[in-house]
């Protein structure tokens, strides 16, 4: 029992390693990569905290080294699903329970263990599984992971100071309950840190989980959960499910106690998944929440009052930086015709330059995409446009998938502002450059405004404060993550809240106490300390 009003640290985003050359953070972080990649991995799903090996296991490959196996991994079907679900409404009973600061200390050394021991753990599984450099890992599996962990329960404690107002007579307080079922949190290949909130967010609120992983993420994910089993997280309260996901979701979705959807992926599976709990809405026993970060067609808009260099480092960056495989990843930037040929030349120069290979390799910048089918999509955009009359490469646009599946930084100028590449989300290193007429600067804004039924990121590069405002005034629909004079990635776990609206989800801002409202339900409770003794009412004394 705690007779103490307790209080979380304040928010406080962890520090990135440099993995500079002769640092200790390197030497420890190569002798992890050297260790992990002897590969031999046997990965089993976890329900109510057993390790399950079903045998039908699919491999777990390097994408920027695909001859290297790390191992393979178990296969959930409906019948492990069943089991999950039925572990986790058993752990319910004791978890929706356990008071919040219990829950908050679990998660708090879920961090320092994710910041302590395990860092070149989950560094080297993400840039070997994910085919992310040292840097992207870092600042994902790393710093962004930890930070969900130590700057979520701040705001966990911030929700439940939030109480109603009593008079003399009365005591009005808000508790705040756990769904009542449990949670299936659904995450990505492409953040490790997105994996660890989307399972993690809904359990420190007192929730159940039923976690299905990426099947290109697995190994990383996997040592997410072993962090959790060490930090002491009880069995049952996350059970981890690789597999297929139409298999998992075909029997998750029509259970009765399902009372959240936690996603993050593509807009086209995430309304599959929508779609799947409305056909099932009357099976329910509560409306499940539904949060899900999807799709993005992310713009860099270039003013004419720009500073050059800041607009190509944002784009350079911000567009292939994890071989653009980011949701926030810039994928169009509209470039000012006053400003005539001269940037998108040189842009194309430092596109050129970027040095790509395997990410064991510290001098590269680049990696591989995640797989063969990814590989195969973003390569018949890049040959279509070759050949487009709409379009002309000014940059890249080779792929190799002979020894890993490699796609050189390409930047395509579109002709046509609605040409394919500028409105459709390709998830690779493409980066698709128009040049609009910088004498009607509203029809600019329209422009981009107009061209992608998303709504995720952009950034407006501009040194002109009034250009600044009305370009951010007339792009207010068009972004959740706003950035100016600075590229469109990098959001920081409680500074920058992430999430867009649109085609790209639901915009509940993971990394901010607004996501974690989604996972309470709030019972407001009167107790009158003044019970009235006459049914009366005064009124009633006289005709
Ligand atoms: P994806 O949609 O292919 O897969 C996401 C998850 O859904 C995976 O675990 C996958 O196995 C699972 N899945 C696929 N079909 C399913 C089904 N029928 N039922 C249940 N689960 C199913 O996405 P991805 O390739 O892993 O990630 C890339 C996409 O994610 C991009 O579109 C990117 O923009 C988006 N993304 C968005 C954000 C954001 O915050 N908005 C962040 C990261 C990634």
């Amino acid at each position: 029992m705690n007779d103490a009003l307790l209080r979380m640290p304040p928010p406080d985003n962890e520090p990135i390693y440099p993995y500079a050359p002769g640092g200790a953070d390197k030497a420890s972080l190569k002798a992890e990569l050297e260790r992990l990649g002897k590969g031999g991995f046997e990965v089993p799903l976890v329900i109510g905290g057993k390790e399950v090996r079903t045998g039908k296991t699919s491999p777990i490959i390097r994408p920027d080294d695909k001859a290297t196996k790390l191992g393979v991994f178990h296969m959930a079907g409906a019948a492990e699903a069943a089991a999950a679900v039925e572990a986790a409404l058993k752990a319910r009973k004791d978890w929706a329970r356990t008071p919040w600061e219990e829950r908050a200390a679990i998660f708090r050394r879920v961090a320092e263990l994710a910041a302590g021991k395990y860092r070149p753990l989950l560094v080297a599984s993400t840039m070997l599984n994910q085919s992310k450099t040292a840097q992207q890992a870092e600042i994902d599996a790393a710093c962004e992971a930890i930070d969900y962990f130590r700057v979520n329960p701040a705001f966990m404690e911030k929700i439940y100071e939030i109480q109603p107002a009593s008079l003399r007579n009365e005591w009005n307080r808000s508790s705040y309950r756990p769904l009542e079922g449990f949670v299936y949190a659904v995450s990505p290949f492409n953040f490790t840190a997105i994996a660890a909130n989307l399972a993690s967010a809904p359990a420190m609120m007192g929730n159940v989980v039923v976690w299905k992983p990426s099947s290109t993420s697995v190994l990383s994910n996997w040592f997410l959960m072993k962090l959790y089993e060490e930090a002491g997280l009880p069995p049952g309260v996350i059970n981890f499910l690789p597999g297929s996901g139409s298999a998992i979701s075909g029997l998750v979705l029509e259970r009765p106690e399902l009372a959240g959807l936690h996603f993050t992926g593509s807009t086209a599976v995430f309304r599959g998944l929508w779609k799947g709990i409305a056909a099932n809405l009357e099976k329910y026993k509560t409306y499940p929440r539904i949060v899900g970060e999807t799709g993005g067609k992310n713009f860099i808009f270039v003013d004419p009052s720009a500073d050059p260099e800041a607009a190509l480092v944002a784009a350079i960056r911000g567009a292939y930086e994890y071989q653009g495989q980011k949701c926030s990843a810039a994928s169009r930037i509209y470039v000012p015709a006053s400003w005539g040929p001269g940037f998108l030349g040189k842009l194309a120069e430092a596109a050129k330059g970027l040095p790509m290979g395997p990410v064991t390799d510290f001098r590269n910048f680049l990696g591989a995409v995640i797989d063969e089918a990814s590989f195969d999509s973003i390569m018949s955009y890049v040959e279509r446009a070759k050949s487009s009359p709409k379009a002309k490469l000014l940059a890249g646009g080779k792929g190799d998938k002979s020894k890993g599946f490699f796609i050189e930084p390409t930047l395509i100028e579109a002709l046509d502002p609605h040409y394919e590449t500028m409105e459709t989300e390709l998830f690779g290193p493409v980066l698709t450059a128009y040049t609009y007429d910088d004498r009607d600067m509203e029809a600019a804004y329209r422009l981009v405004d107009s061209s992608s039924p998303y709504g995720l990121t952009g950034s407006v590069i501009a040194r002109d404060r009034g250009a600044i405002v009305r370009a951010s005034e007339a792009l207010v629909d068009a972004a959740g993550n706003f950035y100016v004079n600075d590229k469109p990635t990098g959001a920081v776990v409680g500074r920058q809240p992430f999430g867009g609206a649109r085609a790209s989800g639901t915009n509940d801002k993971a990394g901010s106490l607004l996501n974690l409202l989604r996972w309470t339900s709030p019972r407001s409770v009167k107790e009158n300390l003044e019970p009235p003794t006459d049914w009366r009412y005064p009124y009633m004394g006289e005709a």
